[in-house]
């Protein structure tokens, strides 16, 4: 199917019922009505010239119009590229060239950032660019207008031209790890995904969906979009971009049945001064994704947010994004400690990463999966794709993983980021875990410094609890004594009040390094 096709036969099946909800403005709108905004879009891309195969790039926070451009897209088969809000003026630069975009529809400004004038900024280096739409100005109110003039009978007419392997997203990697890539995702790799997480979930047109995960990533125009869309959900925006409170007054406000986030987003929740003010008696389940999701969070999430049916996905943009997702019946040890089970029609193998055979369960080896979920490739980067997909379309992602007898996985980390300390490997995460167990610390991160004497030496970042006395080395070397082995307690302690992060709210271990050298000094 196409994501045109699925989502015309939700809004028929569902017409008047609720399928996406902006706080930040107060608008909402049926499936009929979003199918109508949908319609419009797509016709006004047409008349603009936008044709099969041509990339429209979208760069804005989470809003409306967001979701209408992914589904105007799709529908006439041009590429849309998700540009992450975050860039910067080499960066649209870089993205815009890169993946040769026709069509730029933009916000025209976004926290301290003036879109409009980065973009007339980088227009005269970026050829392939034709027309750049701003979202609330003119010309998108002459997109809308001549779309609302156009011929439905258009669209069903291209539809019937589409096949479900086209590419149809170009979407750019989180750049945890270094320079963002751009994974290429047909149809058949993002709305199949988008559909078992929902059914992974459990969703159907009762669920309403609270996405506080950009947009811009798989997260949340797959895992929120597509899951809901394809399932009669109402997809509803607490805000442009993350917040907290916001994020709590939507679920209660909106009555939200499942609320998505990475960690740090959980994290910052049930840390939020105003928690204990909302109801949020609705939630039944909820996502957490995106990095390693700490027990002691999981165990919150489900006691303090009552999200007794949450889930853990495990996966990256070149895999649509989710490989594996744990099960509402699955036992609560296996729900917060582990990333679940394969998921329907995926391939997994575990392999040793020097030499790419198979290793047994119970073995940490590298996580390489194979199915429909395999992105295309990297846009126009074959060498780069070639490092991943191996001749037999295994994806090699670079994630270390344990798999236990009954096909449970757990991620132990990014090979990248894996320790090696005086010859023992050591995984960051297992350390982190113990942190969390600290009275005094909320959130804590380790990484490997370099060491003249054992190669690499262990040193924490973390967070403390408002209120806290100061935290010393040899005070946490002291907590973890006789209860880590000697190897894994950090030798250095960094305490802050923020992580370097990216915009999908992931820790970038890449500059706590570099930033650890300087602080080393
Ligand atoms: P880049 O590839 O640009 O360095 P990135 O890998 O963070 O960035 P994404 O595709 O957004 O980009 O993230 C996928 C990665 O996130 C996975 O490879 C894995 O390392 C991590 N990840 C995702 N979900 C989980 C999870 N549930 N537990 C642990 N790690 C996770
Ligand atoms: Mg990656």
């Amino acid at each position: 199917d196409t994501i045109g096709a699925n989502f015309d036969r939700t809004a028929a099946a569902f017409a008047d019922r609720e399928a996406l909800v902006e706080r930040a403005t107060g608008r909402r709108w049926t499936y009929d009505q979003l199918a109508a905004e949908v319609d419009a879009v797509a016709l006004g891309l047409l008349d603009l010239g936008v044709g099969k195969g041509d990339r429209v790039g979208i760069w804005a926070p989470n809003c409306a119009e967001w979701m209408f451009v992914q589904y105007a897209t799709a529908k006439i088969g041009a590429v849309l590229v998700t540009i992450n809000p975050a860039y910067r003026v080499h960066e649209l630069e870089f993205v815009l060239n890169q993946a040769g975009i026709r069509t730029l529809v933009a916000a025209p400004a976004f926290k301290t950032s003036d879109y409009a004038a980065m973009i007339e900024q980088v227009r005269p280096r970026c050829a392939a660019l034709e027309d750049v739409v701003l979202l609330g100005g003119g010309s998108w109110d002459a997109l809308l207008e001549a779309g609302r003039a156009g011929d439905p009978g258009r669209l069903a007419g291209i539809g019937a031209t589409l096949t479900a392997d086209d590419p149809i997203n170009i979407q750019y990697t989180s750049g945890t790890t270094g320079f963002p890539k751009g994974a290429t995702l047909s149809h058949h790799n993002i709305l199949n995904n988008g559909f078992f997480v929902g059914e992974g979930c459990g969703y159907d047109q009762e669920d309403r969906i609270c996405v506080p995960v950009p947009f811009y990533h798989c997260f949340g125009m797959v895992m929120g979009n597509l899951a809901a869309t394809s399932h009669g959900a109402c997809v509803v925006i607490p805000a442009p971009a993350f917040d907290p409170r916001a994020t709590l007054e939507a679920v209660a406000a909106e009555r939200c049945t499942s609320l998505y986030g990475v960690p740090t987003m959980f994290i910052a929740e049930l840390n939020d001064p105003s928690f204990a003010e909302h109801d949020l008696s609705s939630l039944r389940t909820g996502i957490m994704a995106g990095s390693p999701c700490p027990v002691e969070v999981m165990k919150q999430v489900i006691e303090r947010m009552g999200m007794a049916e949450v889930t853990i996905c495990y996966g990256m943009t070149e895999t649509s994004p989710v490989s594996t997702q744990t099960r509402a019946d699955d036992s609560l040890d296996r729900r917060v400690s582990t990333v679940g089970t394969v998921h329907p029609h995926l391939e997994v193998k575990i392999v040793d990463p020097e030499t790419g055979v198979t290793v047994p369960r119970g073995t940490p080896g590298e996580f390489c999966t194979r199915g429909y979920s395999v992105m295309l490739g990297y846009w126009e980067q074959p060498d780069k794709t070639a490092e991943v997909i191996d001749a037999a379309r295994w994806m090699h992602t670079g994630d270390l993983a344990v798999m236990d007898a009954d096909g449970y996985v757990n991620i132990t980390g990014r090979i990248k980021d894996m320790v090696i300390r005086g010859g023992e490997n050591i995984y960051p995460r297992e350390i982190e875990e113990f942190l969390y167990t600290h009275p005094d610390i909320v959130d804590a991160q380790v990484i490997g410094v370099p060491d003249a004497r054992y190669g690499e030496e262990l040193m924490a970042w973390v967070r403390l609890r408002e209120g806290a006395g100061p935290l010393t080395a040899e005070g946490l070397r002291e907590f973890c004594a006789g209860r880590l082995a000697h190897y894994k307690i950090p030798r250095y302690v960094h305490v802050v009040d923020e992580f370097p992060m990216t915009v999908t709210g992931k820790i970038r271990k890449v500059q706590m390094r570099a930033e650890a050298v300087d602080i080393l000094g």
